[in-house]
């Protein structure tokens, strides 16, 4: 047994005017803290950057301090629930820290256009929920009172609600509640390989979970960006644009996210441990799949569009799997796709097509992906028992060609 947080999200049901304004004004608050103490930070970190001064001693304890006596020197400030504000300088603290081993840039200020107005309830001390039948709880926030949250499909845990997010999509507020939970997870010897196409997810089982089609809403996603960027500023027609891109961003976020949740929890239902490709070290030599592989094919346009929901959501899939199965393993993709999963020959001739796999030495056939999943599987159940296990981790033909002599 192992402790989890899992997060689920609620549709915050319209309250009362009152209330959705005390909402926007801690949210308000939030951006006002964030934008106050990254411009006290911005000088330092710029002398920083450019060797001038040493590392700043700015840490969310030093910004706590400061931001008590921010607080009561500001009156609309005071009035204001103090927690959820100064958790802001919690991200703020993280996002700085970041920016100073050069991972990231230093923290953007926040506008309330570009970013959506947001708070975090960050502890039980802060907030209460109330379960009140299937369908709906309610969730005490302070200053604001009792709001009322529904999910299709009710609370899913008995678990313990740690922290709350709350965040305005443009259209309503969401509350995304964190559950610690204790969880047992599968651990059977079943080892599961997965390739990640384009078009589709492979398992080594052979079965295939298609990638939803957003072409379509990309594309009007696309073309409200293009028709908002023409627009006036302030302008009636460019706000309703805004509108409707936003809404149809939604849908393609809620389209994608459902799909990820379903493929998973159906993956994981099959198996302990789940083998996938390190798509760190596949992005670094293929912008596309098949693309050094096969050299010259050019991806097509609608192939980019879903490359790019694969790569933005393969994050989440990868979190998903590593907490839904019991054991998540990866391994460097190279030769997955033109090496035969039954003799271990690898040859590009072996792939006929992009969807059809024929190995040229010992005749096996399959679809391209399947057998790219069981390669994956195969890496996985040698990185699993170790070397010596006789699972072979290198192709037949090539272990030979980069043998040293010795062996
Ligand atoms: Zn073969």
């Amino acid at each position: 047994m192992t402790k989890e947080i899992r997060t689920v999200e609620f549709v915050v049901l319209p309250a009362s005017k009152a209330k959705a304004t005390k909402m926007f004004q801690i949210a308000g608050a939030c951006r006002y803290v964030w934008n106050h103490f990254r411009e006290r930070n911005l000088a330092d970190y710029q002398a920083f950057k450019n060797g001038q001064a040493g590392r700043l001693q700015t840490s969310y304890f030093s910004l706590g301090v400061e931001f008590t006596k921010l607080r009561h020197e500001t009156d609309w400030l005071k009035e204001l629930p103090a927690n959820p504000i100064k958790h802001t300088l919690k991200y703020f603290a993280d996002a700085l820290g970041e920016a100073m081993k050069g991972k990231k840039k230093f923290p953007k200020p926040r506008s309330r256009n570009r970013h959506a107005p947001s708070f975090t309830l960050p502890s039980k001390e802060n907030f209460a929920i109330k379960k009140m039948d299937r369908k709906y709880s309610l969730l005490r926030i302070p200053l604001v009172g009792w709001v009322t949250l529904t999910r299709r499909g009710g609370v899913p845990y008995d678990g313990e609600p740690k922290q709350v997010v709350l965040r305005h999509d443009g259209h309503r507020w969401r509350a995304f509640v964190s559950y610690e939970l204790e969880v047992e997870k599968r651990d059977d010897g079943e080892v599961l390989g997965v390739d990640m196409n384009v078009r589709q997810i492979a398992t080594s089982d052979g079965d295939f979970y298609f990638l939803p089609d957003l072409e379509k809403k990309e594309k009007r996603r696309k073309w409200y960006q293009r028709m908002m960027a023409r627009q006036v500023k302030g302008s009636n027609r460019r706000k309703d644009t805004k509108r409707k891109l936003v809404k149809v961003s939604r849908k393609i976020a809620n389209i994608r996210k459902d799909w990820i949740h379903h493929t998973t929890r159906e993956i994981a239902e099959k198996c302990g441990t789940v083998v996938v490709e390190d798509l760190k070290v596949k992005n670094m030599t293929a912008s596309a799949k098949g693309t050094v592989e096969n050299p010259g094919k050019n991806v097509k346009q609608k192939a980019g569009l879903n490359r790019g929901m694969l790569d933005t959501a393969w994050g989440e899939i990868r979190r998903n799997l590593e907490y839904k199965c019991g054991r998540l393993i990866e391994v460097n993709p190279a030769y997955t796709s033109q090496t035969c999963s039954c003799c271990g020959h690898a040859d590009k001739e072996n792939r006929k097509s992009q969807a059809r796999f024929l190995c040229v030495y010992c005749g096996f056939t399959s679809n391209a992906d399947t057998n790219a999943a069981l390669n994956i599987r195969r890496l996985g159940m040698a990185q699993l028992h170790g070397e010596g296990s006789g699972i072979k981790t290198v192709p037949a033909n090539r272990e030979i060609d980069t043998r040293t002599p010795h062996g």
